[in-house]
């Protein structure tokens, strides 16, 4: 991973971010991370947070956040505001997602009972397709070793998942950030993500990130990427953790026009 200050920030057209502790600071959004971001947008960039977090979180997001879209759920949906209505688009059917919603309490069941010390996340109620246990959130923070192996039985119970700073998410389906920000790219904006990919900056900090790391050659990873390991890290790295690594890459990128 390079220093951010070696990042040629010209030709970049969108930028895509994740939340948790990447706009984020120690679970909080700040006023410097929250202005950095309407400063990119005011400059003409495309914004786009892609998250773990749930639907419910998305809604509001999308509604009042400046950003382009959102992709939620680790890939499952993307919502958009545009000509004053909110839009809604899911990777599976209806009927699918009612049915993985059913299998997705039995897994739960399981976790609980077999790794002590972990719950529910609380955004759990306010998510449609997927599980989402805590970790490090509002329970003790347990070390990553028990992170990985909640991701190990959602496995073995047919599911994909992947860590966050606060959470194991889990859900039913093929698909993850970056499938769903390809699906985002052709359905609203008509572009091949594969032939745009260099106009893009993606930001993030932890293993959700890594499918995204791997795809983008512009990927900047904020300070505490270094405490995972992953399949693929992102070529930069910024000094500052959280939103203050966010402000650094917003600034570096408008500094270049
Ligand atoms: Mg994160």
């Amino acid at each position: 991973m390079r220093p951010l200050a070696e990042l040629d920030g010209r030709g970049v057209r969108a930028v895509l971010f994740d939340i948790d502790e990447t706009l984020t600071t120690a679970g909080k959004l700040t006023a410097h991370a929250y202005s950095a971001l309407e400063r990119l947008h005011a400059a003409g960039k495309r914004t786009i947070a892609v998250t773990g977090r749930p639907a419910g979180w998305c809604d509001h997001i999308a509604r009042m956040w400046p950003v382009d879209a959102v992709v939620g759920e680790n890939g499952a949906l993307y919502f958009l505001f545009t000509a004053g209505r909110l839009e809604k688009h899911y990777r599976e059917p209806p009927q699918t997602r009612a049915r993985n919603r059913e299998r997705l309490a039995e897994v739960a069941r399981t976790i609980l009972a077999q790794v002590p010390g972990t719950a529910l996340a609380s955004d759990q109620a306010y998510r449609e397709t997927d599980l989402a246990i805590d970790y490090c959130e509002d329970v003790p923070p347990l070390p990553l070793v028990a992170a990985e192996g909640i991701a190990t039985l959602m496995r073995a119970a047919g599911m994909h998942a992947k860590l966050s700073s606060i959470h194991v998410n889990g859900w039913f389906g093929d698909y993850d950030k970056l499938a769903m920000t390809r699906q985002l790219f052709r359905e609203q904006f008509a572009m091949d993500l594969d032939g745009v990919r260099a106009e893009v900056v993606y930001i993030g900090d932890s293993p959700n990130d890594a499918p995204m790391f791997g795809f983008f050659p512009h990927s900047v990873g904020v300070a505490s990427v270094r405490r995972y390991a992953m399949p693929a890290f992102p070529s930069w790295i910024t000094r500052g953790a959280g939103g203050a690594g966010f402000v650094q890459v917003a600034d570096r990128l408008l500094a270049a026009r």
